[in-house]
């Protein structure tokens, strides 16, 4: 049966691939890439010669309908992104849906697992993450601020995705927001301590505030050479990677504990 394999890719140390997906990426047709150069690296590096096609986010309704064509005439294939999991933050989603409702049970989509940056941070990150909610990228300026609102709305700890060019962006708007519940916290417990007696509406008031961030933990460069793991209160950690241009380099992972 033509299988759609959903390939995890190391996310740094080119060592991070499991021996099925090695198997895998040398047995199949074509291996579908969100970048070509950036693939043709790690087969290389194993000399896997498997012919390769491009696939990303903006490839268009034609190449989605050529790529489902070919697991129609009976090709294998494997879904590679530039690092890590395909559809973590990355590209695949849309395809293994497309092939999902176009082939119901003749096409098997199957996954091998292996590396995600979301993974190899929390397992690192010594906070409790037996519940976690996974929020990829916060969108650049369009609801920004909303999406660092639900961060600190979360009751479990929250896990982001954040490029060089706004991680301290990044760090000091959730500064700023946490600042804000621990200021307007403090005015309900003022304003409850004055009044004697309606506990209901003690109640009420209580109820309105909200949990501060107590610490995160941030998570640079994960497997490479320059792993570097930040882990404290938001004011600290924000300061130091500020102080520090070499610690403003390369790939974050943020966790944000409650
Ligand atoms: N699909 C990938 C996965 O499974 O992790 C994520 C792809 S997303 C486009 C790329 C983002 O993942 C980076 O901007 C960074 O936030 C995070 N990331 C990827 N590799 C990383 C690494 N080695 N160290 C830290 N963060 C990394």
């Amino acid at each position: 049966m033509p299988t759609l394999y959903i390939v995890a890719t190391p996310i740094g140390n080119l060592e991070d691939i499991s021996m099925r997906a090695l198997r895998i990426l040398g047995e199949v047709d074509f291996i579908l890439c969100e970048d070509t150069r950036v693939t043709a690296k790690l087969l290389s590096h194993y000399s896997v010669k498997t012919p390769t096609i491009s696939y990303h986010q903006h490839s268009s309704e034609k190449k989605q309908a050529r790529i489902l064509n070919l697991l129609k005439d009976g090709n294998s294939l494997a879904l590679v992104s530039d690092a890590g999991t395909p559809g973590i933050s990355d590209p695949g989603g849309k395809l293994v849906q497309a092939v999902i409702e176009k082939f119901n049970a003749s096409v098997r989509v199957e996954s091998v697992p292996g590396p995600s940056a979301v993974t190899a941070a929390l397992s690192i990150s010594g906070i409790p993450t037996d519940k976690y909610v996974f929020m990829g990228f916060p969108p650049h300026k369009k609801g920004r601020q909303t999406f660092i609102e639900r961060i600190t709305d979360s009751i479990y700890p929250v896990v982001v995705y954040e490029s060089k060019h706004r991680i301290i962006k990044f760090l000091e708007e959730l500064k700023d927001l946490n600042k804000k519940i621990i200021k307007k916290n403090q005015a309900i417990d003022d304003s409850v301590e004055v009044r004697h007696g309606a506990s209901k509406k003690k109640k009420e008031l209580k109820l309105q505030k909200r949990t501060p961030v107590t610490s995160v933990v941030v998570c640079r460069e994960l497997s490479k050479m320059h792993e570097t793991v930040y882990r404290g209160g938001l004011d600290h950690i924000t300061e130091q990677i500020k102080n520090n241009q070499d610690d403003q380099k390369g790939e974050f992972v943020v966790i944000v504990g409650k």
